[in-house]
């Protein structure tokens, strides 16, 4: 099998390798020439002294442009300054495609860009190893997430994308063209894994996109973002907290295990997580905010009261009981206090990285709480319905990667977590 340059080592030296790559950089001190392959692993220098190679493989070498695609055959020397401790003398050198110059972007990162810029030519932006490794992390806890719920007995769903309605109502929706009808991009899967509920599935997780046409330009908002969504039955909002507490660990351990590589080009430390995870109740998270912030009770927390609340809690942690008119009208009330109802948003510091909820599973009162929030009972139909004829009690929660990664990572900005961003001005690449 073809090698990484990263995958040679001394069972290699005096060995002759095929290594493919870019042109990462080429020094030309006259009677030497180093040029650096680059691939997607790491980097591997290639040495061409003129006396020692042949003239026309010294030539090419010395005169290919950077970012060129090239392959390269020789015999792998041991090394110590050089990348990874190894070097290799070529007897073959061939362009397998030229790049252009000057170039958009500056790989090596000596001449600094802006974020737009950097996303407006992103196939380049991508091939620098910092950057390559935030997907190699989100490669990592999309693999862990699937082993994580196969082996807790959850079955993967797919739900549709484009629908008739919207998930919660509301104005962040897009609209597009079905036909001669008008339809939607699905914001949440959330109508149906609660179906699937009704359909005896017990317990079904979805990875997949969610669609929001947020108007305004935040650094955690996307148009377009991946959610981790699950829905369990015979379960409260408790029994799922549990799962979301248990998974965000094991994506943690995961990383730490796997990733130690990309995590350094990052140049982030990732530390797993203890459990449980502090809760607080939306009334405490309340009473500390209005140390400096004044919030009505029953309002949402904006940004600034979230950046008070998180100068008071560390790491991962829950709040719960939120308001009943602060949450979409699935979530059940308390029964004693139907003011409040059993959902929950797990954050971190200031960033909500997900939302859930126990679920209403009686069709009286699901049918209250869409009408006292503004909604029309006929436009959920076939949602309804599964609640007449045998819905269990469930629960659930939807859990935004982008925000996982962001929160891990570090990250300031959240379209540093996805490949090609969709925001309000962002429609290309
Ligand atoms: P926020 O209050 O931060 O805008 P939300 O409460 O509107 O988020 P939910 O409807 O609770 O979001 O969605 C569940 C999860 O999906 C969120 O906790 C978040 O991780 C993710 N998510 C939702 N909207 C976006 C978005 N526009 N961009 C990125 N991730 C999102
Ligand atoms: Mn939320």
């Amino acid at each position: 099998m073809r090698k990484f340059t990263s995958e040679i080592g001394e069972e290699d030296f005096g060995k002759k390798v095929t290594l493919y790559g870019w042109v990462h950089e080429v020094r030309d001190l006259g009677g030497l020439v180093f040029v650096i392959l680059r691939d997607r692993e790491g980097f591997a220098q290639i040495t061409l002294p003129k006396k020692k190679v042949k003239q026309e493989v010294f030539e090419k070498a010395k005169n290919v442009r950077r970012e060129s695609v090239v392959k390269v055959v020789g015999e792998v020397k041991e090394e110590k300054r050089a990348p990874n401790g190894f070097e290799i003398i070529p007897e073959e050198f061939e362009v397998l495609n030229e790049a252009d110059a000057p170039l958009p972007l500056d790989v090596t990162e000596k001449v600094p860009a802006e974020l737009d810029t950097r996303l407006d030519h992103r196939f380049l932006d991508l091939r620098k190893h910092r950057i390559f490794a935030i997907f190699k992390v989100r490669s990592e806890i999309l693999n862990a997430t699937r082993e994580f719920f196969h082996e807790r007995g959850f079955i993967e769903v797919n739900t549709p994308k484009i629908v008739s309605t919207a998930t919660e109502g509301g104005t962040e929706l897009f609209p597009i063209t079905y036909f001669e009808r008008e339809a939607f991009l699905n914001q949440s899967p959330q109508l149906y894994k609660q179906t699937l509920m009704a359909a005896g599935f017990d317990r079904v997780f979805e990875i997949g996109p969610i669609f929001r046409a947020e108007e305004h330009n935040t650094v955690r908002h996307l148009n377009e973002a991946t959610s981790i969504d699950i829905e369990v039955s015979f379960t409260d909002h408790n029994g799922v907290m549990k799962y979301l507490e248990e998974l965000i660990v094991y994506i943690h351990e995961r990383i730490v295990e796997n990733c130690e590589k990309y995590l350094r080009w990052i140049n982030v430390e990732v530390e797993v997580p203890e459990k449980p995870f502090e809760r607080i109740t939306y009334d405490e998270a309340l009473e500390i905010v209005s140390k400096k912030e004044e919030i009505p009770w029953g309002e949402d927390f904006s940004t600034p009261a979230l950046k008070i609340l998180a100068e008071y809690m560390q790491g991962y942690y829950f709040i719960t009981d939120w308001p009943t008119e602060s949450k979409p009208f699935y979530a059940m009330p308390y029964e004693d206090r139907k003011e409040i109802c059993k959902s929950f948003d797990l954050m971190k510091g200031w960033l909500e990285l997900a939302s859930g909820a126990q679920r209403i599973h009686k069709y009286d009162l699901l049918v209250e709480r869409i009408k006292a929030q503004g909604l029309d009972p006929d436009s959920f139909g076939f949602y309804l319905e599964a609640f007449r004829y045998g819905m269990p009690p469930h629960a659930g929660w939807g859990l935004g990667v982008e925000r996982l990664l962001m929160a891990m990572l570090d990250l300031k900005n959240i379209r540093e977590a996805v490949l090609f961003p969709r925001d309000r001005q962002r429609l290309v690449p």
